[in-house]
């Protein structure tokens, strides 16, 4: 690759958000990463959502609760994110004085989105005697205006722990928060914010799908609509999906989360059947886009060039790492 090329993708990083840059086609791309890895000392930490390229060449894979925990605990110099912004974000708030990178800055996310800073906090502003817990899926700006951080993993704990007449508010997502009240049985004031993938899921094509595969386990993710969680037989986080299809007897599932996990799941379950519930629309699959937009050959440009970065302001690193370490605490304490 000349120079010049590198010198004009860094020019037109910011409107592409990754490095645009042509790679010799007989690279052996595993090997590179690894070596990388090794003369940087870098991790590379993946959610389960990235294309399974992605998690093969991952030092870790996690859901959100599992990668926050990684990227307090890690010792390399460099963490390469395989997420969304908000988790690359929430490595850098933990390890300020690190280099952290994510292979796609547009790798965002529709729930994260669903609650900008400004208008959260004027809903803030409404309840002045709640306690703000937020789910990790959401921008630094509104980590920092909340009180505890949780992920799906460890809500119901963080909820439980809290004094019963504590009044909570809970964002931003309205189906998850709804689960929650129904099983912590406590009366959160809810934000109106949804994931565009979960929300997608069709319940008439998984119960058709259901018909089709009478002793199939339906499994769901709590993002998903109410209606699609009363026919689910189990319910929970990522991680808590995957380990439920490695445990439980049955032998085909029907799993109503993002596609990415089923990489997982067959590789612990290499005899089981795993289908991809079908989203409420003519594509057949639940593929996240954002996580999508991270790729191999983006990894490994990002790992060569250290770009493109997470840049973020002290203050509101600052601002928004008392509630993750809120929220780690917690977690720690129960054991999750
Ligand atoms: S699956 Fe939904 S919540 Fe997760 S990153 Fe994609 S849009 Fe956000």
């Amino acid at each position: 690759m000349a120079d010049i090329n590198i010198q004009d993708a860094k020019k037109n990083l910011e409107k592409k958000g990754f490095l645009d840059l042509d790679i010799d086609v007989n690279l052996d791309l595993f090997s590179e990463i690894e070596r990388l890895k090794n003369e940087k000392n870098a991790v590379v930490l993946a959610h389960y959502y990235q294309e399974p390229d992605i998690q093969d060449v991952a030092d870790f894979i996690g859901d959100s609760l599992a990668l926050a925990q990684k990227a307090q605990s890690t010792t390399a110099d460099i963490i390469v994110f395989a997420g969304v912004h908000f988790m690359a974000e929430t490595a850098k708030i933990l390890n300020p004085n690190k280099k952290v990178l994510l292979p796609d800055l547009k790798a965002g996310c529709s729930l994260a989105d669903s609650a900008p800073a400004d208008a959260f906090k004027k809903f803030k502003e409404n309840h002045p005697d709640h306690l703000v817990i937020t789910y990790i899926n959401c921008t630094a700006e509104v980590k920092a205006l909340s009180d505890i951080i949780c992920t799906s993993s460890n809500a119901e704990a963080i909820i439980n722990s809290l004094p019963k007449e504590q009044k909570i508010i809970f964002a931003p997502d309205k189906n998850l928060g709804a689960y929650l009240i129904k099983k912590t049985g406590r009366d959160m004031v809810l934000w109106n914010g949804a994931c565009q993938v979960h929300e997608l899921f069709s319940l008439e094509k998984i119960t058709k799908l259901k018909m089709r595969h009478p002793d199939a386990k339906v499994i769901a993710h709590p993002e998903c609509e109410e209606s699609l969680l009363k026919v689910a037989d189990f319910i929970g986080s990522t991680s808590a999906l995957l380990k439920y299809s490695a445990q439980n007897p049955a032998t085909e599932f029907i799993v109503a989360t993002e596609a990415g996990i089923l990489h997982q799941m067959q590789i612990q379950s290499p005899t089981k059947t795993f289908i991809p519930a079908p989203p409420d629309n003519a594509c057949a699959c639940n593929d996240c886009p954002f996580m999508k937009l991270n790729t191999l050959e983006k990894l490994y440009l990002c790992m060569e060039y250290e770009e493109p970065e997470i840049i973020m302001d002290e203050k509101l690193m600052e601002a928004a790492k008392k509630p993750i370490e809120r929220m780690l605490e917690i977690s720690k304490k129960f054991g999750l």
